[in-house]
């Protein structure tokens, strides 16, 4: 049996340590092995850090004030009989689910639409809340496009209503049991706001799928490094 110093046995565990401490992968166990994939406890540490420092929520802003000075440009170019449209995306856009991502230890997207159904509470989320009402102001119609199915229309138009948002024209929700990704009937659905004669001025959303296709003037993305939705 091959014997090892005992001071390079000490060596090896003290750097062991210093490494768990910093959270640095331990080396490959063995020649041609992967080395370990960085613990998804230090990514979970570092969204809640980006949430509870402020950044998220400064990040929102920029995102939400730039959309707005936008609207107020085209807004005065808006051509004789326009019907100027903005759509907005529900979840970590016009709403915050925060309480539930944090308890369910932030779980895939997929998990939260089978173990957690959408809150009947959520708070808005202000600087969102803030464009709506400008866009409104403004005489832009609002249409929310969802993910969230057509079971959940009660609930959602409830929470909408508590959380400060009024006076939008459409709420596009999905059949129950729809299987297309988000990237597909999200463009699907604002091909349908087309066919009513609007223009979509400003579609915003917090994931790449909200925004790809189909058919606004500009697209606004809001962070959201908490879940993916393809
Ligand atoms: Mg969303």
């Amino acid at each position: 049996m091959k014997r090892f110093h005992p001071v390079l046995l000490l060596l090896y565990g003290y750097a062991s340590f210093v490494r768990a401490q910093n959270g640095i992968p331990a080396p490959a166990p063995g020649p041609g092995a992967s080395p370990e994939p960085r613990n998804l406890a230090y990514s979970i540490e570092s969204v809640v850090r980006y949430h509870d420092s402020g950044e998220y929520e400064r990040a929102i802003q920029l995102v939400a004030k730039s959309a707005e000075e936008y609207l107020a440009n085209r807004v005065a170019h808006r051509r004789p009989n326009e019907n100027l449209v903005a759509v907005f995306d529900i979840d970590e856009t016009a709403l915050s689910n925060w309480a539930t991502l944090f308890d369910c230890g932030f779980c895939s997207y997929s998990t939260q639409v089978r173990f957690y159904p959408p809150p009947a509470h959520d708070p808005a989320i202000p600087p969102v809340l803030h464009l709506f009402n400008f866009a409104r102001e403004k005489g832009i119609a609002v249409f929310f496009v969802t993910g969230r199915q057509e079971d959940q229309q009660a609930r959602t138009v409830g929470n909408l209503q508590e959380a400060g948002y009024s006076g939008w024209t459409g709420l596009i929700m999905q059949p129950i049991g729809n299987r297309d990704p988000a990237s597909v009937f999200k463009p699907r659905d604002r091909q349908q706001i087309v066919a009513q004669g609007y223009t979509i001025a400003l579609n915003i959303g917090d994931q790449a799928s909200d925004l790809v296709g189909c058919c606004a003037e500009r697209v606004f993305k809001l962070p959201n490094p908490f879940y993916l939705i393809k």
